[in-house]
């Protein structure tokens, strides 16, 4: 992707205010907000719908907060008042054993139980999501191009021009746009091109997982329910060997997560799955797996003249602590609160943000050995220099769908 930037202004007319390059949570989010304040603005998106692989599924009520603002509410299924994030609990597999409650952040201070907010935490799978916020961002007057990639831009004093390809015909064209917001991932190819580098923790580590679907038995089906109406929906699983997280997407579909730096086969990751379920022939469906890479960076900038960076592209930050999940509720909150022109403090802010796992994973490793803790104290091991480049030497495949 090339970036020019010139100092001569130019006559040409500009074709909209603001061009969103990503149609995800975050760029689906900020054509929402710009469109339902009157703000011309068009998002490409270069794959023609979402990711069948749902990545979030924890949205908090601030997110909700922002949603219903611009007339969600309604439409996104909240948790019953009180009920909090998801539940996390130990146990030997779904079947077998359950242990105790595990928290997401074991240092957090307890919960004060006073609610300030109209909205509760969702829970609702990220693919689940996304088409959601794409038909509101459409209603609220945002022009979402699906199958169409930004190939390239040139800033100047007025605005930037970006070149788009239309994935559908192959045809390329131009657009003219006031203002760039770069919504387009980590990798975000538009920071790449704008040489803004990255700060924080660096690479943690590299996680697969496993979408799938069991027939679950009717004796599992009643427990899993009877469990998921007390709010626990995820299970880390701990056996001798296999440490791994699992989660339900309330929706029939499941997650099996691990540490994994090898390829496998369907065989062997079914295997795992009726491990982890604990009933020898689970009728287990593998809808896709992928494997990702767990990191705490945020770009140096936010923004470079007329572009700015959201989401993921200007920050990917650890599930490790408070907040440290909750990607999508940063990315919407920033935007909302203090617009795309985030500033140099906004970035120092995000920055000690993404710096802030080390110190609380490291802290709660050397106080007790909970299975958290011990996935907490790996985080901080592998953090070496050496090890952060050796994974910034890797390259992953994409993930395999279906
Ligand atoms: C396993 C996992 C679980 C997670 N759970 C949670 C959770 O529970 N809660 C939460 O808040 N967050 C969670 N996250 C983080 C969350 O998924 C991300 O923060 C969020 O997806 C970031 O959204 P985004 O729109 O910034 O980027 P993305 O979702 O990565 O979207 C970027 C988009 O840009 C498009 N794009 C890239 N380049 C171009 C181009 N040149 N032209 C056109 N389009 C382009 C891509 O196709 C993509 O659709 C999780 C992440 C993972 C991996």
């Amino acid at each position: 992707m090339e970036a020019e930037a010139t100092t001569e202004a130019t006559t040409e007319a500009a074709a909209t205010s603001v061009l969103v390059v990503g149609g995800g949570l975050v760029g689906l989010s900020a054509a929402m907000f710009l469109a339902g304040r009157g703000v011309e603005t068009v998002v490409v998106e270069k794959h023609p719908g979402s990711s069948p692989h749902p990545r979030a599924v924890g949205f908090t009520p601030r997110t909700m907060e922002l949603f219903r603002a611009v007339g969600l509410g309604p439409r996104i299924s909240q948790q019953p008042g009180g009920l909090g994030p998801p539940r996390r609990i130990r146990v030997e597999s779904l079947a077998g054993a359950w242990f105790e409650e595990t928290l997401w952040t074991p240092d957090a201070a307890p919960a004060s139980g006073i609610e300030y907010s109209p909205c509760n935490n969702a829970a609702i799978a990220q693919d689940r999501l996304e088409p959601i916020l794409r038909e509101r961002a459409v209603e609220l007057g945002a022009d979402v191009r699906l199958n169409t990639e930004l190939l390239g831009f040139e800033q100047d004093l007025s605005g930037v021009t970006a070149s788009l390809r239309d994935r559908d015909d192959g045809s390329a064209y131009t657009l003219r746009a006031d203002y760039l917001i770069a919504a387009d991932g980590h990798a975000s190819p538009i920071r790449e091109a704008l040489g803004i580098g990255r700060a924080g923790i660096g690479y943690l580590q590299t996680v697969r997982s496993v979408l799938f679907r069991a027939a679950f038995d009717d004796a599992l089906r009643v427990r899993l329910e009877e469990a998921g109406r007390r709010g626990f929906r995820q299970f880390t699983i701990d056996q001798p060997d296999l440490k791994a997280f699992c989660g339900t997407f309330g929706d029939g579909r499941w997650i099996l997560m691990f540490q994994d730096d090898e390829e496998r086969d369907e065989a062997t990751l079914k295997a795992m799955v009726t491990k982890a379920i604990g009933r020898p022939d689970p009728g287990i469906e593998l809808i896709a797996n992928g494997r990702w890479k767990i990191a705490g960076l945020v770009a140096d900038r936010f923004a470079s003249g007329r572009v700015f960076l959201a989401g993921d592209a200007a920050h990917a930050l650890p599930g490790c602590v408070r907040n440290g999940t909750r990607g999508v509720a940063v990315g919407c909150r920033r935007q909302r609160e203090t617009g795309p022109a985030a500033d140099q403090a906004a970035a120092s802010s995000a920055r000690t943000a993404a710096h802030r796992p080390w110190n609380r994973c490291r802290r709660s490793a050397s106080e007790t050995r909970s299975p958290d803790r011990v996935a907490a104290r790996k985080y901080w091991r592998c953090s070496s220099k050496a090890e952060q480049k050796r994974a910034a030497d890797t390259k992953l495949p994409k993930p395999r769908m279906g």
